[in-house]
């Protein structure tokens, strides 16, 4: 708790620390109040660092029961040691060796920022800085150590105990109850990748033999009797440790690698050399309580932790300012393997809605920042849309630039050169310019400044020259008026009336893609023979904001002949889009083309890929619509514009959109399969029953019940419920009431209750939010519990949110403070709904910036929740 403004950290201020520790003896003793860390550190002074310069150790909530140097107690004069810090004055000049103990309360530990207890089971959690939260230590990524961990634990509460590395000793401790567990991981790291696990736990494990022919003992941990929802985990890390050897020839390096899931948990996992640690929404799965998108999470998180071994690991970050040199590589990786494991096209399209509702509202708000920001008061504030997704799409758009052979080229001379180091983003770069000899300095602009790029498109035919002209133009809106333009790669091609015009030439494309680094440029094609429609920017070729003066018909050609099915789904978004738009604005919002379209697109697609034509079908949501308008927004007309879209579609297309469903139903006695094409039936079904019942109540509300009595899995009974949940009325609270009798035991499947109810577009539901607080089964120490309810709410129901009145926001801010005293870091994250504030109409505006000045004003928050809130009302 602070008054006082924080200090502010900045990128130019790194220099390498004066000492370094090269090994860490740890002997944690653990006590569910009482836990005893005796850390040994062998430090030294740096060679690059300020010779004779303090020891100037971090430290947070920390209580020192002892100390001494090279075995001999300092004189107290030598030393000076405070909750969050101690300082040597004048260490030695050479090699010497540090004994802290420190006694810590697992159990009063709400922060869930190092040792901590949930459910019964001790874990750790140290990234960013929860480390110096266990022990005095260099708390900073570019410190690496080589760490043996032993833990001590009566054995009845804690039979199993993991830590890094690879297992060396177990033992009991005689005539006491306890026993012990040595780890000693061989790889140096820093210290936010430390982890130890103590607990009742089951398992289930599986034998890995790496290229490198090393035999891995892989093992996932769960609460006890939850081992069969731990498969699904386990064959995804080893569909990730395949897939890591053949998509980047990186194989796994310990002996053992242990996942552990836990109910508590601030985000959704942290990949611990060796110990990755899992919020267990990511790990537990059974047809009976996981969605397909459940399982599609836990594949892509898995792979996500798992790849952090060489993305994060064995090449670690320099300093916090190089996150997304962990991240942004990292997302990149975990979307390549699930685009590999699934539809490359439909998980594209989901990449890409993420980061449309996510990054872009975030880089036009006042929380806007580069890639990789230059200062920070909170760094834990910082694990952000921008540096993960927006992050990602640079690693992305590097590839498309230098080609998929000469990418991995780079990435194997990134790993080669900055293996077991602590490298920066300029590391990165160089990797790729080594291997390609390019310049990618001015590529490197796409780090520095926030805000999404705008590129605005025009084209101009010439039929007696068989010429087609395109100009384009980007402009930087949030970046500064100094900043140069970017390189921005567009992967393109031109569309006749039938089809593709393969004859087209462009002047100056390379496989498919022209590159701007201008801020104008323009490209010729010849040989053009009829007015053609051009496909820009395919697959997303690069994130920005595309202005281009297609029509609708034009875009409906697109719908119908691109060969690029990013592209396709992109057109009939766009033209949903502007007739979205058009409404809200009070013009012409004509649908009949669009609605045409969309009935031949089904019936020429539906059945051959349903997976992809259920995205077609996913209207852009409401936050899509309100990040397009960008300014003045009224909730309440985006509602009524997007629910009125629905309801034509359901009308106009409901007899298709019922033969589907027919189409698409299970087999009776099917068993169920998460995989893509299953999945993808299931999607197309699920969002034909959305818009049949948008268009007709009654026959939704049949429908629904009729599919959840049916339900064998889920997906379906979860879609069941939530179209009953946009239908006010008996059938709905009835439909609730079963569901949470059903599934009273289960607090992950009450999530999905608390976060229906929670999105219901309706006048009552901050009442109703209110009165589930009060539910047994809801818990504000618990972030999964805070997130379903009240996240859900701040992010997935703008009307009631952004109530005229304020009450949305009041009851946010009113969790915001409540939960700040206890666990500061998910409060802010919560807070972040209000980072669109400035873009409301004048009214909400004024409503949303009271509650900020309030929220920002009270005395004693956090510095996580003040950042928040000092850059929300800022810029
Ligand atoms: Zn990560």
């Amino acid at each position: 708790m602070r008054t006082e403004t924080p200090p502010i950290v900045r990128l130019e201020d790194y220099r390498p620390s004066d000492h370094l520790i090269d090994r860490v003896d740890l002997d944690v003793r653990l006590d569910p109040r009482d836990t005893r860390v005796s850390a040994t550190l062998s430090l030294r002074p740096n060679p690059v660092g300020r010779a004779g310069a303090p020891l100037v150790l971090d430290g947070d909530d920390l209580v020192l029961l002892a100390l001494d140097l090279d075995g001999q107690a300092p004189p107290p004069d030598a030393y000076r040691a405070d909750a969050s810090g101690l300082t040597l004055h004048a260490p030695p000049q050479r090699p010497f060796t540090l004994r802290i103990e420190t006694r810590l309360d697992p159990t009063a530990n709400t922060k869930l920022m190092g040792l901590y207890r949930s459910g019964g089971v001790y874990c750790t959690q140290c990234e960013a800085d929860g480390f110096r939260r266990i022990t005095y230590f260099l708390d900073r990524p570019d410190v690496l150590s080589v760490y043996t961990t032993r833990i001590e634990a009566e054995r009845e509460a804690a039979p199993i105990l993991l830590g890094n590395g690879n297992p060396v000793e177990a033992g009991e401790i005689p005539g006491t109850g306890r026993h012990f567990a040595v780890w000693h991981d061989p790889l140096p790291k820093p210290a936010y990748l430390f982890a130890l696990v103590g607990g009742r736990l089951d398992r289930v494990a599986k034998r890995f033999t790496t290229m490198e022919d090393r035999a891995v003992e892989i093992a996932v941990y769960v609460e006890p009797g939850k081992a069969e929802r731990a498969a699904y985990a386990l064959d995804a890390v080893e569909r990730s440790m395949a897939w890591d050897e053949t998509a980047f020839g990186r194989a796994y390096d310990l002996d053992v690698f242990n996942v552990v899931a836990v109910s508590d948990f601030n985000m959704g996992a942290m990949e611990n050399k060796g110990l990755n640690i899992f919020n267990d929404k990511y790990v537990l799965a059974s047809p009976e309580t996981a969605t397909d998108a459940d399982y599609a999470a836990i594949e892509a998180i898995i792979a996500h932790e798992y790849f952090h071994n060489w993305s994060g690991n064995r090449v670690t970050c320099r300093d916090w300012f190089q996150l997304c040199l962990k991240e942004g590589l990292t997302v990149f990786r975990d979307q390549e393997f699930s685009s590999d494991m699934r539809s490359r096209a439909v998980h594209r399209i989901a990449e890409v809605r993420t980061l449309r509702a996510r990054q872009f509202p975030e880089d036009a708000g006042p929380l806007a920042h580069p890639v990789r920001p230059r200062q920070y008061a909170e760094i834990n504030n910082f694990y952000t849309a921008t540096v993960y997704e927006k992050g990602a799409e640079i690693v992305r758009m590097l590839r498309t630039l230098i080609g998929e052979a000469s990418f991995r080229e780079g990435m194997d001379r990134y790993f080669a050169d900055n293996d077991g180091t602590a490298a920066t983003v300029e590391d990165f770069l160089k990797a790729f310019e080594t291997v390609t000899g390019r310049d990618l300095s001015r590529f490197a602009e796409w780090y520095e400044r926030p805000g999404t790029p705008r590129v605005a498109v025009s084209g101009r035919y010439d039929a007696g020259a068989r010429t087609y002209r395109l100009d384009f133009r980007q402009t930087r809106p949030g970046a500064g008026a100094d900043a140069p333009p970017l390189v921005i790669p567009v992967r393109l091609g031109l569309i006749g009336p039938d089809g593709p015009l393969a004859e087209a030439t462009g002047d100056a494309v390379e496989n498919g893609v022209f590159v701007l680094d201008g801020a104008e440029a323009s490209l010729t094609f010849a040989d053009v023979a009829a007015e053609p429609v051009p496909s820009l920017f395919r697959d997303f070729s690069a994130p920005v904001r595309v202005e281009s003066d297609l029509d609708d018909a034009a875009r409906l050609t697109l719908l119908r002949h691109d060969t690029d099915d990013f592209n396709r789904w992109e057109a009939a978004q766009r033209v949903a889009m502007r007739i979205m738009t058009a409404q809200v604005r009070g013009q012409d919002a004509d649908a009949v083309a669009f609605v045409g379209a969309l009935g031949a697109f089904l019936d020429a697609h539906a059945l051959r890929n349903p997976a992809f034509a259920a995205q077609v079908l996913a209207l852009p949501s409401e936050g899509d619509i309100a990040d397009e308008i960008g300014t003045n927004i009224d909730p309440d007309a985006i509602f009524q514009a997007r629910r009125d879209l629905r309801r034509r579609l359901g009308a106009d297309l409901r007899a298709r959109l019922t033969a589907l469903r027919e189409a698409l139903s299970e087999p009776a006695g099917a068993s169920f399969s998460p995989d893509a094409a299953p999945a993808g039936r299931r999607a197309l079904r699920n969002a034909a029953l959305d818009l049949i019942a948008a268009a007709d109540a009654q026959a939704g509300i049949d429908l629904a019940r009729a599919q959840i009595a049916a339900a064998t899995n889920m997906t379906d009974r979860l879609a069941g419920l939530a179209t009953l949940a946009l239908l006010p009325g008996e059938a709905r609270e009835a439909a609730l009431a079963a569901f949470v009798e059903r599934y009273a035991d289960e607090p992950l499947v009450l999530d999905k209750w608390f976060g229906l109810q929670a999105m219901i577009p309706e006048a009552d539901t901050v009442a109703r939010i209110r009165r589930l607080q009060g539910h047994p089964a809801f818990a504000m120490t618990n972030p999964n519990r805070v997130r379903a309810l009240v996240g859900s709410f701040s992010l997935a129901n703008p009307t009631q949110f952004n109530r005229p009145d304020g009450a949305g926001y009041d009851l946010v801010a009113e969790t915001v403070l409540a939960l700040d005293g206890t666990n500061p870091q998910v409060a802010a994250r919560l807070m972040t709904a209000f980072g669109s504030w400035r873009r409301l109409e004048s009214g909400r505006r004024e409503a949303a910036e009271k509650v900020l000045r309030r929220i920002a004003a009270t005395p004693g928050l956090s510095r996580d929740v003040a950042d928040i809130g000092a850059r929300s009302l800022g810029g």
